[in-house]
């Protein structure tokens, strides 16, 4: 017997639980599939899987596990502040970056403030700004699904004093929409300095050299800017759950102040440090992905099927023009043992989102897409 339990908690109830990638063996156990032969193109992960140098670390650090980790993160501290360019006490770890967005959002936005954030954005800016009780505003999008950031900079001027945080994804997830250095660096030039911005960069490591530009630079000009990244996606360590953050001191205090003072186990920053210095796996990962980019878009194209330049390592793809296509390709996907992502509860259900695999992965998927099609 469940009694009810209320006490009140109306923007606790109020969110929407966030529905990641479906796991292989959960996928494999509903369709009577064997896990073995499931190509999982769901969760934006590396399809190289963990770096052999990152294996190799965590060997090591396992056998200090009795330990509690270093709860600064000394060592891949220094190595991240050598690397960037910045001190030490200008950079957050985190349990994922996802810890660092929530770090944001609780360290600056509460009850009667607003998050500002563009329609289509990463589904854990409302899930953090709803954590805290403050109210998530969308942007409109851009006619091709990415940010409109004069649109976001007007919300924030609209919005009296009760805007404190703005989410800027780029490139943006689920839409692979991407960002010039030019448009941000507006942006934040004309962002009142009272309002604190969280530049997402998960995808940083996918972006071609001519689309790179150096956002550590505007982390020194903004006193009011977090930079994130992640070590979940191009470093292959998603399972371990890293990432951090880089601000300005007084910002990266209050942080500090507010996370878990042992937020990133052991392993995962033993991992991190040897993953961050291995820079052939990070080149042979973004190779993997253009040419898996090409191969992806190049079938999309053959099936006449629109889909969304992505700067990122998964693209959206149009599979029907009625609100159901989405969900009814990708069980049809299921069944055939290809885990992908329905987008719909990123008001895009005409669309999937494919992350970019192993060749063999994408020829798997799109065999089963143009099985399903025909
Ligand atoms: C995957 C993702 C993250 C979070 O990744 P972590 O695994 O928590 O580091 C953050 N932002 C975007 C846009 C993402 O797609």
């Amino acid at each position: 017997m469940t009694s009810k339990f209320d006490i009140g908690l109306k923007h606790i109830h109020a969110i929407a639980p966030y529905v990641g990638g479906r796991p292989i063996s959960e996928v494999a156990r509903e369709y009577g599939l064997d896990e073995n032969k499931i190509v999982k193109l769901a969760s934006n992960e590396n399809p190289l899987g963990m770096p052999k140098s990152a294996q190799e670390a965590m060997k090591k650090a396992a056998s200090d596990l009795g330990r509690y980790p270093d709860s600064n993160g000394f060592e891949l501290k220094n190595v991240l502040s050598a690397s960037l360019g910045v001190p030490t006490d200008w950079i957050t770890l985190g349990n994922g970056s996802n810890d660092i967005l929530e770090l944001a959002a609780r360290a600056v936005a509460q009850a009667g403030d607003e998050v500002i954030f563009s329609k289509h954005a990463f589904a854990v800016y409302p899930l953090a700004t709803q954590a805290v009780g403050a109210r998530a505003v969308e942007v409109a999008a851009t006619h091709q699904y990415g940010h409109d950031l004069p649109a976001m900079l007007r919300a924030v001027k609209d919005s009296g004093d009760r805007a404190k945080l703005v989410f800027v994804a780029n490139p943006n997830n689920p839409t692979g929409s991407y960002l010039s250095a030019k448009e941000i660096e507006a942006f934040l030039s004309e962002l009142p300095s009272h309002v604190v911005v969280v530049l997402d960069e998960a995808y940083n490591e996918y972006l071609t050299p001519e689309q790179q530009y150096d956002a550590v630079s505007w982390v020194k000009r903004f006193p009011n800017m977090i930079l994130s990244r992640s070590f979940s996606k191009a470093y292959g360590l998603a399972g371990l759950r890293i990432g951090y953050g880089v601000a300005q001191a007084h910002l990266t205090d209050l942080l500090n102040r507010i996370r878990q003072p042992f937020n990133v186990n052991s392993l995962a920053q033993a991992a991190a440090i040897a993953a961050f210095q291995d820079k052939a796996f990070l080149q042979e990962g973004f190779e993997l992905n253009r040419a898996g980019y090409t191969q992806l878009t190049k079938a999309f194209d053959d099936l006449g099927l629109e889909y969304l330049p992505s700067a990122g390592n998964f693209v959206l793809v149009k599979v029907g023009d009625d609100d159901q296509a989405g969900a009814r390709i990708n069980l049809e996907l299921l069944k055939r043992g290809i885990i992908v992502r329905p987008v719909g509860n990123y008001g895009l259900p005409q669309w999937l989102r494919i992350s970019i695999g192993l060749p063999e992965e994408n020829t798997a998927f799109i065999a089963a897409l143009k099985e399903i099609l025909s």
